[in-house]
């Protein structure tokens, strides 16, 4: 990010929730630093620096409001920074990653020597990778010493510093105080069994669509819907545990409640749920650039705010879109719970929806086909789901966020089975990667009124870099009243019911996952999948 001290001065005067997480502005007369969405009163444009992170603040000696609390703001997106490595690298870490290996593995990690990770980081983001882990590590345990009744030297582990020494060395250094001063200073905490954080997001967020859209796909076992709120069973590492999510009472946050089992691996884990509900997010500027085409200037607006659901872990969402093809969605979510009940370890949880953490690539790389066979699957999808298993078991691909998003589609597509389609859609949400589109998709032609491949890429580059996005207001709007453009190259709403020949509206989706929309679950089916799945089972 790349603003001049005018504009940030402006994004603060107006609180403008745009830039909250973009910029952080350090006032030169308290030595604090905050979001610009702070209530309190703005500082004179003279005694105000801005900064694109928490680190960079902290590192220039600034500490963070005890009113606005910058360690809730939301988190920049991969795609505003002009490196993918700088801004990747700092999600990994923000995860966890130089708290369990260091610098090296990390760098390995995008195929460049810890020297060129460092200077990208440092160039991008004005601070080291230490620097940044450690203030990472810092605002989370500022965070839990606020909002959790974790004792302090819990605290110090969870948010990932390797001694308690240490903690209380850097905490008083940066911060003024001793953990245990910030600890009594909030109101009196009664000891838990749980954990309560909470995870901020810009404004507007569509909730209700984003829990459908996980409702309809959630593993039986795993994971569960119910009241807004959002819960599965979790395995990070060694740890098990659960977690539950919801709206939070303070404005454009969700709170996320997670099992105490699992409080050594907090890092990782909200990492994972920002990504698995898109929280990195710039709506409105998203929706901005999306609502400039014709096509989609109705339904963006009609659906503002709405997300792309990423992925908790990125072998489960795979597992699914693979058991999702030429399925119904419905048929899909059974098979993948009997999956799931066969090959999943049990756990307990207070939650009698949540008895099975997710299936291990490891695990079903053992399997044979005749294990799954028996499940109702095909015997094709059923060895496309074991080799899929075992190129992420050997660590051929990672189906996470950060990783080179080209080379990893083309590996999967010498899964047989999995075609380009599939390959597209996991990167869209596995990897949560913004730009992924599925050109050859079923929707997407019936949404258009297109059924040149080519003609369909053409219409979205003007989408770039948020053609995944552009690709959900398609899928789900066409659930809805038809799409209105007024251009020629427009769906008519006859044309429509021609589509839907039986009057519902149904949307076709070769993976066969249905996205629902309005109160209606749609039903898909997917031609264009089977065409893909012959290519790949032939060559
Ligand atoms: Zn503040």
């Amino acid at each position: 990010m790349l603003l001049d001290h005018n504009s940030c001065y402006q994004a603060l005067v107006t609180h403008d929730q745009r830039f909250d997480g973009v910029l952080f502005v350090g006032v030169t007369t308290t030595g604090v630093y905050c979001r610009p969405i702070c209530p309190a009163r703005t500082p004179r444009r003279d005694r105000c620096r801005f900064f694109a992170n928490a680190a960079a603040a902290e590192n220039a000696g600034f500490r963070p409001c005890l009113r606005c609390r910058p360690e809730l703001a939301p988190g920049a997106a991969v795609v505003d920074s002009a490196n993918r490595i700088a801004s990747s690298a700092a999600e990994r870490i923000e995860a966890g990653a130089l708290n369990e290996a260091g610098i090296d593995e990390l760098a390995a990690e995008f195929g460049v020597s810890s020297r060129q990770l460092r200077r990208v980081v440092k160039r991008e983001l004005g601070v080291t990778p230490t620097e940044l882990a450690q203030t990472q590590r810092l605002l989370l345990a500022k965070r839990l010493l606020t909002d959790s009744a974790l004792p302090v030297i819990e605290v110090a582990f969870a948010s990932g510093f390797s001694s308690v020494r240490q903690f209380n060395a850097l905490f008083r250094e940066r911060y003024g105080l001793s953990p245990t001063a910030l600890r009594r200073s909030q109101s009196s905490q009664t000891r838990k069994e749980v954990l309560t954080v909470e995870l901020g997001y810009r404004p507007p967020m569509a909730w209700p669509l984003l829990l459908k859209f996980l409702a309809d796909r959630a593993i039986p076992g795993v994971e569960s819907v119910e009241a807004n709120r959002y819960s599965r069973a979790v395995r990070i590492g060694q740890s098990c545990g659960w977690i539950d999510v919801e709206r939070a009472a303070r404005e454009n946050a969700l709170r996320v409640k997670v099992s105490l089992s699992l409080a050594r691996s907090l890092p990782p884990l909200l990492a994972r749920v920002k990504n698995l509900l898109d929280l990195n997010a710039h709506p409105q500027l998203i929706e901005a650039r999306l609502g400039e085409d014709e096509r989609l200037r109705e339904i963006v607006k009609r659906q503002s705010g709405m997300r792309l659901p990423g992925a908790f872990d990125g072998f489960e969402m795979a597992m699914r879109a693979v058991l999702g093809q030429q399925i119904s969605v419905a048929a899909a979510r059974t098979i993948a719970g009997r999956i799931t009940d066969a090959f999943g370890e049990p756990i307990e949880t207070p939650n009698p929806k949540l008895n099975r953490v997710s299936v291990r690539a490891a695990r079903l790389a053992q399997a044979g086909a005749a294990d799954l066979t028996r499940f109702g699957l095909t015997g094709k999808r059923a060895e496309c789901l074991i080799a899929l298993a075992r190129t992420v078991a050997e660590g051929a691909v990672r189906l996470e966020p950060g990783v080179d998003v080209e080379a990893t589609i083309e590996r999967l597509k010498q899964v047989p089975g999995i075609g380009d389609w599939t390959a597209q859609y996991i990167a869209m949400r596995a990897m949560r990667w913004p730009d992924a589109f599925l050109h050859s998709d079923l929707g997407v032609r019936k949404a258009l009124g297109e059924t040149s491949s080519k003609r369909i890429l053409e219409i979205a580059e003007s989408w770039r870099p948020w053609r995944a996005y552009a690709l959900m207001h398609l899928w789900n709007g066409l659930g809805q009243t038809p799409i209105k453009t007024g251009g020629e190259d427009g769906l008519s709403s006859s044309r429509i019911s021609a589509l839907a020949p039986d009057n519902s509206p149904r949307l076709l989706l070769p993976c066969g996952d249905v996205f629902a929309a309005g109160h209606r679950a749609i039903e898909l089916e997917g031609p264009a999948l089977e065409e893909e799945a012959e290519i790949a089972f032939k060559g």
